[in-house]
């Protein structure tokens, strides 16, 4: 993706959506590993060298279980919920702030019954995320509170 020549000023529209900011929900086809969730890409320009997105998930939605060799900085913008970093699962809300390291398994799930959304800066360069083999899971799953988030619908 290039980088376009967007408004120096973009105002907020409505509740989490932005002019000239596209609203990209992703497809479900059944067999994906993300539910009710959406992606704006708020700053993409190639001078700054990352992006920040805003993900939104609907309640009991969540973000694709993954890991990759880039990190993220994430702020809850919206909600509340809970992330799995590794092997924590915390509740998070609005403000807080989440580091997630490289190569550690990372997923967000709208569990308080309303959406959860936050902002998510990334490298504009990165490795495609790694989805997680059945060992993996297992893996996980031998974790007890970890194997409770990844049961919630
Ligand atoms: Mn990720």
């Amino acid at each position: 993706m290039d980088s376009e020549i967007l408004p120096l000023f973009r105002p907020v529209k409505e509740d989490f959506r932005w002019e000239a900011v596209a609203h990209q929900p992703y497809k479900q086809d059944g067999s994906a590993p993300f539910k009710d969730i959406s992606r704006q890409v708020l700053f993409h320009e190639d001078s700054l060298a990352c992006e920040l997105r805003y993900f939104e998930m609907d309640a009991n939605g969540y973000s694709t279980l993954e890991r990759h060799e880039h990190t993220h900085g994430v702020m809850i913008l919206r909600g509340s919920g809970e992330c799995l970093v590794g092997e924590d699962v915390r509740t998070v809300k609005q403000f807080d702030l989440i580091s997630i390291p490289s190569m550690v398994w990372h997923q967000f799930r709208a569990t308080a019954g309303e959406p959860l959304g936050f902002l998510c800066m990334v490298n504009a360069q990165r490795d495609r995320p790694q989805l997680p083999c059945d060992a993996d899971l297992a893996g996980l799953r031998s974790i007890p509170a970890v194997a409770r988030f990844l049961a919630k619908p």
